[in-house]
């Protein structure tokens, strides 16, 4: 769905949609949708700019940092943005943003695809961390076994016997 000028321009818009896993590019950010983001929002126009302020809820997918196995990510999501036309800066490029104003976006041409502001609330929404327990134990760096799963016998570098082994392996 795009939002257009000449829509807002005559009423707010209210927005629900629904985008099934695979229509939305999360690729480049290494999760994996496995729920519809379901989004909820209203659009206006303030003067020149477009405001946008709803909710999105997903769940998305990735591998725990330690250990690698698959966590699922809840995502919920409230935003207000604020979206103001690309050539209005190029030509006043002096203006500051006030800090305030943290939400602030551009749309270029005749409005602004839901599709991109779905994707992009749910990227700002995802953890930089991925774990599948604050305990998990990871991997052991010998055998590469799940240390949460199994018990493996190896000696772990750091606790061999040789006096020189934890010079070698810092
Ligand atoms: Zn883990
Ligand atoms: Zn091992």
């Amino acid at each position: 769905m795009r939002i257009t000028l000449a829509e807002l321009e005559l009423h707010r818009i209210n927005v629900s949609e629904n985008y099934a896993p695979g229509s939305l590019d999360f690729d480049s950010v290494g999760f994996k949708q496995t729920a519809p983001v379901q989004l909820n929002a209203t659009a206006e126009l303030l003067a020149t700019e477009i405001r946008i302020k709803g909710h999105l809820e997903t769940r998305m997918e990735s591998s725990c940092d330690r250990c690698l196995v698959p966590v699922e990510i809840p995502v919920s999501s409230n935003f207000d943005l604020f979206y103001r036309p690309m050539q209005t800066i190029a030509k006043e490029e002096e203006i500051e943003i006030a800090p305030a104003e943290l939400e602030i976006g551009f749309y270029s041409g005749d409005g602004i695809e839901m599709a991109d502001v779905a994707t992009e609330q749910v990227i700002l929404s995802l953890p930089m961390k991925v774990v599948c327990s604050s305990e998990c134990r990871g991997l052991c760096p010998v055998c590469a076994g799940n240390l949460n799963l199994t018990r493996c016998k190896c000696t772990p570098p750091q606790q061999r016997g040789s006096p020189f082994a934890s010079l070698k392996e810092d």
